[in-house]
């Protein structure tokens, strides 16, 4: 008998925890059903409130331009203002319905592959012009990249780093400061408590010294049109959507986000975001190895970060920080048959400006050299004069590997093939006329022999008097080129030079005088030059050089 009453109070007992844990679960069903219709009256009330402001502004303009119709500044001005409120009411539309959409699940990510260094440059042609209009001084920084090309949604990416990015630009004073920096860790991610694997965390670090948020604030500020309300933000324009929307798109990624802040110091916002990389793909550029590459830039990390980068591609690389001493290390290698493959200019260098380099080395090593310019320029807005200053290419900065790469081999690539098209080519320079001015007949027929197969028609003379007077006799511009000799007897070739250039005739100044020199010290560099001669040509004379000073100095018939 007891044991059946023991029996019957224990199933009660299960029963009636059975019903509390029922209940349980109905009041947490009630009271989330009730946070969210809180949530949604709420959202509704603030989307209407935020629909009204700009649709009064648009109606009330619009009133005002019709009944103002005759007179045209006042309706430009109406029409102005009514574009700002419409602008204004279109993002909240966008904002809201990617809201929605997220909420819903209806958002889905795409996985696709793309690349990193596209995405950047698209973004900062977006962030920069609003920073520059505000008179901000705006870094972009990249850091470790162990992979340019992800798989992931870009679109979405991107939609994240603009929100950040352009927050900090409208939340930053004029004059202010926004840093950037964008980098890859791979495997652990950078947040406590996440587990560590192998994909590759994207890092946006964004820093402002702007107006910044309470800490208070902070609690809010992934919650839909949640605003910091002062003075100075009820100015600024904005729907309070999107922080909620990078909050939620950064879930759905697998991302984190960290904001630090303080008020009238600025802010500073971390993201980190898993991608996978992606697969790579047939022709992606290759450097031809061992080859050498001339990086001039008077900033150390810089130049440290493009000679990483061609390292990796198994290039070798000599760093200078002067404009002068670059010219003058090319001046020597040219001499001695060992010129680097390109000639990289920075941002800046210490002594000349990076154009004026260009040129002195455009005019020393001929037009196929390759000059890349590699700076944080707009480049639009130099490209004129750096093209005339002889810069064949331009790798915008923040310098990402695969650009450095593209425009390195491309170039390269472009030199080879015109290379090798002139070697089994006939160029013909028929149509010009060159004094050889040479006392050696064993090396005047050598050099007779090598220049003739070009066709140019070729006089000679057996030192600098020789010359000096068959210049002379000859009408104007009968000559187009002179190679010069510089040991001679009776007059050697820096006597004869110097002559030349002080006889009273137009082409006196103009006419291009090339020294041949067995001496390739920067001494003889020097005293050429001081005698007014172009250019050298060490000795003994080698084909593809002799070729070489034609191309660049005269344009030949292909
Ligand atoms: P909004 O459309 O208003 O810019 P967001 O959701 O992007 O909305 O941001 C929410 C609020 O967070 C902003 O209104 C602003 O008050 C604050 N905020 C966001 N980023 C910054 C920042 N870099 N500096 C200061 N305040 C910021």
């Amino acid at each position: 008998m007891q044991e059946m009453k023991n029996n019957d109070e224990s199933q009660y007992q299960i029963m009636i925890d059975q019903l509390r844990s029922a209940n349980a679960e109905l009041s947490e069903s009630l009271r989330a059903a009730e946070e969210e219709n809180r949530a949604k009256s709420s959202f509704l009330s603030s989307m209407s409130h935020d629909i009204r402001t700009p649709m009064n502004a648009i109606m009330g303009m619009t009133s005002i331009a019709l009944s103002h119709i005759d007179e045209k500044s006042r309706v430009f001005d109406c029409l102005q203002k009514i574009q700002t409120a419409s602008t204004h009411l279109m993002n909240l539309v966008n904002d809201v319905l990617d809201m929605s959409r997220i909420a819903s699940g209806r958002m889905t990510l795409s996985e696709e592959a793309f690349s990193l260094a596209d995405m950047v440059h698209d973004i900062m042609i977006i962030v920069r012009p609003q920073a520059a209009h505000k008179h901000q001084e705006f870094h972009l920084e990249i850091g470790q990249i162990y992979e340019e090309n992800l798989i992931g949604d870009p679109l979405h990416l991107r939609q994240i780093m603009v929100n950040i990015i352009g927050n900090a630009v409208k939340y930053t004073q004029e004059d202010g400061t926004i840093h950037v920096s964008i980098s890859q860790h791979i495997g652990q991610s950078e947040f406590p408590g996440q587990e560590t694997d192998n994909r590759i965390w994207l890092d946006l670090l964004c820093e402002d010294n702007g107006i910044g948020m309470s800490q208070e604030f902070l609690k809010r500020i992934f919650e839909p049109f949640e605003r910091v309300n002062n003075t100075t933000t009820s100015k600024i324009e904005g729907t309070g959507l999107g922080m909620a929307i990078v909050k939620s798109l950064l879930d759905r990624m697998g991302g984190e986000i960290k904001v630090e802040s303080e008020e009238g110091k600025g802010s500073r916002f971390h993201i980190s975001i898993p991608f996978a990389a992606a697969p790579h793909t047939e022709g992606t550029q290759t450097l031809p190895t061992g080859q050498t590459v001339l990086i001039a830039e008077s900033m150390d990390s810089r130049a440290q970060q493009i000679a990483d980068y061609l390292k990796d591609g198994g290039m070798e690389t000599v760093h200078l920080k002067n404009g002068m001493d670059a010219v003058t290390w090319l001046t020597e290698a040219q001499y001695e048959n060992r010129m680097p493959c390109a000639l990289l200019l920075g941002q800046e260098l210490n002594d000349m400006s990076v154009l004026d380099v260009a040129a002195h080395v455009r005019d020393l090593a001929g037009r196929e050299f390759p000059i890349i310019m590699v700076a944080e320029v707009d480049w639009a807005q130099i490209e004129y004069r750096a093209t005339r200053a002889g810069i064949t290419a331009f790798v915008p900065c923040p310098l990402f590997k695969s650009r450095l790469f593209a425009a390195l081999s491309e170039l390269m690539d472009k030199a080879q093939r015109n290379n090798s098209e002139r070697l089994g080519k006939h160029v013909d320079y028929s149509q010009y006329r060159l004094l050889l001015v040479e006392d050696n007949e064993f090396n005047r027929e050598i050099a007779i022999e090598l220049l003739s197969q070009t066709g140019v028609q070729i006089e000679t003379a057996e030192n600098g008097l020789r010359a000096v007077e068959a210049f002379e006799k000859s009408p104007e511009n009968y000559y187009d080129l002179i190679f010069m000799d510089i040991q001679m007897p009776v007059m050697n070739g820096y006597d004869a030079a110097r002559k030349i250039r002080q006889l009273p005739r137009k082409d006196a100044e103009s006419i291009i005088i090339v020294a041949m020199t067995a001496n390739a010290f920067v001494e003889d560099i020097r005293l050429s030059k001081e005698a007014g001669m172009n250019e050298h040509c060490s000795k003994p004379v080698d084909a593809e050089h002799l070729y070489e000073i034609l191309r660049k100095r005269l344009s030949a018939e292909e």
